[in-house]
């Protein structure tokens, strides 16, 4: 007996879009998806893809009209109801370009529930392109199945993002910390990660010295701030997140 084929088929295309999903709701779709859609992957007018707004879950939706450089689709029915994410944000130093671009993909497949960009005396990317990043976040939660964007927030300086965590502050230190295996705990959390050229000793001192700061060890070896970071979330994934 073959296998019952999986439903929704993983096959199918997934876009998010900018509307309010309900069942036999229409959704017009910007020149870019009509594009892909139409051109790319060569749907026409019947033909079945999922869709996702970020807050309501999963839909089904089909092809209703396709002109162009434009394409509108009906929505039959949800899929999935929106999934839960693991509570632990990400505040990261940007790092270069094709860098950060990279952090934010893969942070968001892995599950990360916020974005913080934090400015740090040694951090070299001034302007954080948000739109841009944003875009590269839908295409991530796209292409591994969110229903849910992890915002990102406006760029804030290291005191400022000090001031306002109100939750466990891991900080991955290369000078020093718990074991990450240790260190992590279930619970709302954000992870802190320094620039390519590291925090200074009094961004060190300033961290370590607000109450819910925990010092973070990855291990003996200096790792890049993107792979840290990336390190950093595997392992609260897998001690406190949703691997467990
Ligand atoms: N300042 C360091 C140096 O040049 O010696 C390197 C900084 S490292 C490239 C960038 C950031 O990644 C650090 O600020 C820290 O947050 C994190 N990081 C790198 N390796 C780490 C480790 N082994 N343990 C904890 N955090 C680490």
């Amino acid at each position: 007996m073959p296998a019952t084929p999986a439903w929704p088929p993983k096959s199918l295309p997934r876009l998010f879009v900018r509307a309010q999903l309900g069942e036999g709701v229409r959704v017009d779709l910007d020149g870019g998806q009509a594009n892909y859609l139409g051109k790319v992957m060569r749907l026409g007018v019947g033909a079945e893809l999922l869709v996702f707004d970020g807050s309501s879950g999963e839909w089904l939706a089909r092809i209703s009209e396709a002109g162009k450089k434009r394409m509108a689709l009906t929505v039959e029915r949800r899929t999935r109801e929106p999934e839960a994410i693991p509570d632990v944000w990400l505040a990261f130093a940007p790092v270069k370009r094709t860098q950060t671009d990279w952090l934010i993909e893969k942070a968001t497949e892995i599950g990360v529930a916020k974005l913080i960009p934090v400015i740090t005396q040694r951090t070299i990317a001034e302007r954080v392109k948000l739109e841009r990043l944003g875009s590269i976040a839908i295409e991530a939660a796209e292409q591994c199945g969110r229903t849910r964007l992890p915002p990102i927030d406006e760029p804030v300086s290291l005191a400022q993002f000090l001031k306002q965590a109100d939750r466990a502050i891991y900080f991955a230190d290369e000078g020093g910390g718990a074991p990450a295996a240790h260190a992590f705990k279930p619970g709302p959390a954000v992870i802190l990660i320094g620039p390519e050229g590291g925090f200074t000793d009094d961004e060190r001192a300033a961290i370590r010295g607000v109450s819910n700061a925990i010092p973070v060890s990855l291990g003996p070896r200096i790792l890049r701030a993107e792979t840290a970071a990336l390190a950093a979330l595997a392992a609260y994934m897998t001690v406190a997140g949703d691997w467990r």
